[in-house]
């Protein structure tokens, strides 16, 4: 899996992002799985692209992610300047589930490595915005 794709998901594009977030302003990182084939995914999707199913549920991502890849970002995008560096990074959570974002900050550089215990949890940004990130489990 490349990094390519970082960054360009964006949430309100989602039908159910306004759901997403007030979950993660309740603290919990949340998404949906198709109750006819059992496939999770992330972001949420609110129809199945595998069996098109609509018949979706919510469940709450849980704590027992591991770390697959990362990259570190030295220079940040316009806007992400004052951001960098700052670690992207593929997590595994649960049944196979794959989430791309943030590692938080608490984590040292050196302590980053693939297969560390993460889990994931939401986080206030300034301007009343939440996202979430990965902290070490
Ligand atoms: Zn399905």
């Amino acid at each position: 899996m490349g990094f390519e794709n970082f960054g360009t998901v964006n949430f309100t594009t989602e039908a159910k992002s306004e759901e997403f977030l007030s979950y993660l302003d309740q603290g919990k990182v949340m998404t949906t799985r198709c109750k006819e084939c059992g496939t999770s995914y992330f972001p949420p999707k609110m129809d199945c692209p595998k069996c098109l199913s609509s018949d979706v549920e919510w469940f709450e991502i849980k704590n027992d992610g591991k770390l697959l890849t990362y990259t570190v970002v030295h220079y940040g995008p316009s806007g992400f300047e004052d951001e960098a560096p700052y670690a992207l990074a593929i997590g595994e959570f649960g049944d196979g589930l794959r989430i791309f974002g943030r590692l938080s900050k608490d984590i040292e550089e050196s302590d980053i490595k693939s297969g560390m215990g993460l889990k994931i949890v939401p986080v206030k940004l300034p301007d009343d915005r939440i996202t979430y990130e990965f902290k070490q489990a």
